[in-house]
């Protein structure tokens, strides 16, 4: 037989370092995640055999065992489901492959406290090698169901592990943990010890479908022997079964937490199947519990994570809830069941009358889980929104970590827009100070006698786009304004007509009417006696403008660009650039304030009443235009000689 030692995958040995340092204050939960390793893999087997009658698999009495070794101070936590093979084992056990792993590190590495860094490792899930937190060595021996030869792989956890072939592994996996001498000495937490085992199950594995068992005491000399070499593992597994059929103690109830009565689920017990199906280390943020019966039964158990994971925004990001067929496990992941925008709700759907034969594909097209899928997304909405009301705090959270990807939704789901556009919370100058923020609802109650839309704009960050021109006369006037600075935000604006009856309008685009009938006879006038500047003005800048017009949204800058209604605006052009693609070229508009100074000169000036020459005034009117450019955080485009026409101003000042 060959044995081979191979080194752990860089980020694998970084985690592992900090598991053996333990920055986990609860070292319990190795067994949950074993366990629950376990649980899948039964689940996996059961499925297989179904699936592939040919499969040399054996999927009766499936289950997990539990083998304490009080002398030998080991733990063995044994299934008998999917296995493993070979490069199974090098590519899930050896490596990290789960996206965001450096990204975490990293963070790690500048988190430096160990409360932080355990909440930031908490959002990655923590899995088996947390059995490194007990163990000073791991021993895993598994043979994946349908081949003939299993695997025996051990570490200790420090830079590498070894690899080997066994000739007669039983179907499964076997973990040896070969516990850690300090534990030993700490009643509550000595994993060879039953009576901790059992409080270690019912706590975290309770719900677990399969039987947990743990044999009953066996004489001294067999325990001493257990697990010595991997063939006397072998055999005594063979003599262990024997024993066990005899006296095996099942340490759960079985129960699917699903399909037990609500008011029978303790809050720690749906924390803890979260945990299983979530690979998260936190509890949920909302529990969300929905049923049918009749025709097309089915029941769901949902969760709203408190913590994004690190590849929510990240393309292959994994989304979907597990689906069951009547308690059988058919999928992980089932994309089907819940649209992209909600890919953070974690969960189970149950229902009875799937074929356990349904793929991907079938199930894409399914009526039935399309109809699932819609009552799904309308719970989970209605969720969010009672949150709101009854828990803002709660809701703040929620809002947080998942309001950019909900928003997403707007596009995606036109049947819901109204409803996800409801539940959104959204950044305004009613509260630009604090971080408070209003839902559409509460602005529509606040808008003053006349307003006919919602205002907004969007731009890079809340401050910047308070700094802008454009919010000049609507904050002398009073008129609240929505800060939308998430990259989605510049998408819907333009997708959504408006909300409960009321439109959408950005302030940077198109002509904004906030004047009274006597400022708009002022207007009026003044359009007469700045058309000659206008027109002279739209004639310098040539190509760079599309029109030059008189503003009513300044008060004290000179002049601001804008788009025309349906123009893109600044910051997506910029999100185009950050892609690497050009966006379409688009001219916009000069406004220039008429009460400005500046303004008013240059049409003395250009109307023959001032001293300068005509090329100076074009240079002042190049200027104007740049400083609108730099005034929205827009690029100039030829920095250069902005800078040189603006040096020769400054010098003549001296
Ligand atoms: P996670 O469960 O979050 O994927 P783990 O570190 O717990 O991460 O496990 C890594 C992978 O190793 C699992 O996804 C599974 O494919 C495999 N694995 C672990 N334990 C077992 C087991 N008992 N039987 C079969 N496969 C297992
Ligand atoms: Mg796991």
């Amino acid at each position: 037989m060959t044995t081979e030692t191979i080194e752990f995958q860089a980020e694998a040995r970084q985690l592992l370092r900090l598991m053996i340092h333990s920055i986990y204050s609860n070292k319990d939960v190795f067994l949950r995640e074993l366990i629950s390793n376990a649980s899948d893999a039964l689940d996996k087997v059961r499925l297989a055999a179904y699936q592939d009658k040919d499969l040399d698999a054996d999927a009766s009495d499936l289950h997990v065992e539990l083998v304490p070794d009080a002398e030998g101070r080991t733990l063995t936590i044994r299934d008998n489901g999917i296995g493993m093979t070979r490069d199974e084992v090098v590519e899930l056990i050896g490596t990290i492959a789960k996206s965001g792993t450096a990204d975490l590190l990293a963070r790690l590495k500048e988190a430096g406290d160990s409360e932080h860094a355990q909440e930031l490792i908490g959002q990655f899930g923590i899995g088996f090698y947390s059995s490194f937190m007990v163990a000073d060595r791991v021993e895993l021996t598994t043979r994946k169901a349908g081949t003939g030869e299993g695997v025996h792989w051990t570490s200790d956890g420090e830079g590498s592990y070894t690899i080997e072939p066994v000739a007669d592994a039983p179907q499964g996996t076997a973990v040896t943990l070969h516990l850690k001498a300090s534990d030993a000495e700490d009643q509550m937490h000595d994993y060879a010890d039953r009576t901790v085992l059992r409080r270690i199950v019912k706590t975290y594995s309770d719900f677990i479908t399969w039987p947990i068992r743990m044999p009953a005491e066996a004489p001294a000399e067999d325990a001493a022997e257990a697990g010595d070499t991997i063939e006397d593992a072998a055999e005594n597994s063979a003599d262990d079964t024997a024993a066990q059929a005899a006296a095996p103690e099942t340490l759960n109830s079985m129960k699917a937490l699903w399909a037990r009565p609500q008011k029978d689920v303790t809050e720690e017990e749906y924390a803890e199947f979260y945990r299983h199906v979530s690979h998260d280390w936190q509890e949920p943020l909302e529990t969300i519990r929905l049923a049918a019966e009749g025709t097309f039964e089915y029941q769901a158990l949902l969760f709203l994570p408190q913590i994004a994971p690190m590849d929510l925004y990240m393309r292959d990001a994994r989304r979907g809830v597990q689906l069951y067929v009547r308690r059988v496990f058919i999928m992980d992941d089932c994309e089907a069941l819940v649209p992209e925008y909600l890919r953070f709700v974690k969960g189970v759907v149950d229902a009875a009358d799937l074929s356990l034969n349904v793929s991907r594909e079938i199930l894409q097209q399914d009526r039935q889980i399309s109809a699932i899928r819609r009552r799904l997304v309308r719970k989970v909405l209605s969720t969010i929104g009672t949150m709101r009301d009854e828990q803002p705090e709660k809701y703040t959270t929620f809002w947080e970590q998942f309001g950019r990807a909900l928003k997403e939704g707007l596009l995606s789901d036109p049947d819901n827009r109204e409803t996800i556009l409801g539940v959104s919370a959204f950044r305004s100058t009613h509260d630009s100070e604090g971080a408070e923020t209003t839902s559409l609802a509460a602005y529509t109650e606040r808008m003053r006698e006349g307003q006919d839309a919602i205002y907004y704009m969007t731009g890079d960050s809340p401050a910047a786009i308070e700094a802008s021109p454009h919010m000049e006369a609507f904050r002398d006037k009073g008129y609240e304004v929505l800060l939308l600075t998430d990259p989605v935000d510049e998408v819907w604006v333009d997708a959504v007509e408006g909300f409960d009856g009321t439109p959408f309008r950005s302030i940077a685009k198109g002509q904004v009417d906030l004047q009274t009938d006597e400022e708009k006879e002022q207007a009026e006038e003044r359009k007469t006696e700045f058309a000659g500047l206008c027109e002279w003005m739209a004639g310098v800048l040539g190509d760079d403008v599309k029109e030059v017009r008189l503003s009513s949204r300044l008060t004290t800058s000179p002049a601001v660009l804008v788009g025309d209604e349906f123009d893109m605006t600044p910051t997506l052009e910029k999100m185009y650039r950050a892609m690497g693609q050009e966006p379409p070229k688009v001219q916009r508009i000069l406004e220039l304030n008429p009460s400005h100074p500046l303004v008013t000169g240059l049409r003395d000036a250009q109307s023959g009443e001032g001293a300068e020459t005509n090329a100076e005034l074009a240079e002042t009117a190049e200027l104007l235009h740049g400083m609108a450019l730099l005034a929205e955080g827009g690029e100039l485009g030829d920095p250069s000689r902005f800078v040189g026409l603006l040096a020769g101003r400054l010098q003549r000042t001296l």
